[in-house]
């Protein structure tokens, strides 16, 4: 039975290819990103589903009256299976711009298909994967087959800037429950080799160093905010990297990092003194030490340092994102991707945790265990980002595997 189903998946390869280039001339760009939204995508994809033998297709919209609709569609298409158990499927509809367009070889929203990839901007991210979930729906109802499982496709707005109007959304209307089985196919190591079960946490530090402005004759005068800030970088460096040691396998790289990144601009010539320094820190901490122990080693070291120079020093956190606990490696979500993968493509796929953030925090923040998993080259937001046509059959295999097998 399993074997006709996955061999409908390989029929529907053309018509998989046709359809993301379709989608993907219809650009889904929130206004946070100065787009119109999402909701010509979504009704595209209403249309386009209209076949495929879901038994049921709803929309839980969320209001947004930044856009010309009025509203952020989220989509919720299910096949029924014969037990009441469900499979989440949670990919976005939303896009980011296409940046640089001279980076670019060919028009981002006219999408080209050479050498077996589809170019064009959301064809990876997260578009094939919004293809490969609700194909398998179609395969499943061209097969003569009812699931085991619900399959429940869920397709969000907002993923790019916050998910508050999708994924949270979603989450706040009741929709998730900690008995459903959650794939969030939106990230991928190694060409599905991995499953993302846990992420660091993440602490993102703006430092303002107000001193005083003077003559770069006359220094006497000043408080030298630009090499005050030096200082402050460089013991604010050496305390972090002394100070949390503690590695977790799981994650790569194993530790807490900690980097200085973005530098505000500061005086316009070279003979004045700044009395202001901008500096930026972004740091990715493991889910087992306490962000409050980070917090201390930037503002004690602030305290230290205004004391010692009259600089008055301000730290101020961008994001403050304590990470849920990670999905353990036996919750059934993860044994049943492993399965799924190894039947289908024959890999045996290893729990991982990475250093950036998905939209499964918010499911395993509501106690949901969550995997994070997709087959894919790992090029989102770049310029000629691409999708492979054969991973969006195998990632389609799989979820019709996750869904039928026991
Ligand atoms: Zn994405």
């Amino acid at each position: 039975m399993q074997k006709d189903v996955l061999d409908t998946v390989e029929r529907l390869k053309e018509e998989m290819k046709d359809s993301l280039m379709e989608m993907i001339a219809i650009p889904a760009i929130g206004p946070d990103n100065d787009g119109d939204g999402e909701t010509k995508r979504a009704e595209f994809i209403m249309e386009h589903i209209k076949d495929f033998g879901f038994d049921s297709v709803e929309r839980y919209d969320a209001e947004d009256d930044r856009v010309p609709s009025g509203i952020r569609p989220n989509i919720v298409a299910t096949k029924k299976g014969k037990t009441d158990r469900n499979v989440l499927i949670i990919a976005h509809i939303d896009i980011v711009p296409e940046g640089d367009l001279d980076l670019w070889d060919t028009d981002p929203y006219k999408p080209v298909f050479k050498d077996g990839k589809i170019y064009g901007r959301g064809s990876e991210d997260n578009g094939q994967e919004v293809i490969a979930a609700l194909y398998a729906a179609k395969a499943l109802t061209l097969s003569g087959i009812t699931p085991k499982y619900n399959l429940k496709v869920i397709l969000v707005s907002d993923e790019e800037t916050g998910s508050k109007y999708g994924v949270k959304h979603i989450v706040d209307e009741g929709l998730v429950s900690q008995n459903d089985i959650v794939i969030v196919p939106d990230h991928s190591q190694e060409r599905g080799k991995k499953i993302e079960t846990a992420e660091k946490s993440g602490l993102w530090v703006k430092i303002v160093v107000h001193g005083k402005q003077g003559h770069g004759a006359a220094p006497g005068s000043a408080i030298n905010s630009n090499r005050i800030m030096a200082r402050y970088q460089a013991e604010v460096d050496a305390l972090l990297h002394e100070g949390f040691t503690l590695e977790n396998p799981l994650f790569a790289p194993p530790v807490s990092t900690f980097e200085p990144t973005k530098r505000e601009k500061n005086v316009p010539n070279v003979n004045t003194i700044p009395g202001k320094e901008v500096q930026y820190f972004d740091c990715r901490v493991l889910p087992e030490v306490p962000l409050s122990e980070v917090k201390s080693v930037f503002e004690d070291t602030a305290e230290d340092i205004s004391l010692d120079t009259g600089a008055d020093i301000e730290v101020v956190y961008l994001v403050d994102k304590k990470s849920p606990p990670g999905t353990p490696e036996d919750a059934e979500v993860v044994l049943k991707l492993k399965s799924a993968i190894k039947s289908v493509t024959g890999i045996d796929a290893e729990v991982c945790g990475i250093g950036g953030g998905t939209v499964a925090a918010h499911f395993r923040q509501k106690g949901i265990p969550a995997a994070v998993w997709a087959t894919n080259d790992c090029v989102p937001h770049q310029p000629n980002e691409y999708a492979v046509l054969d991973y969006i059959v195998t990632d389609c295999k799989v979820f019709v595997s996750l869904v039928t097998e026991d």
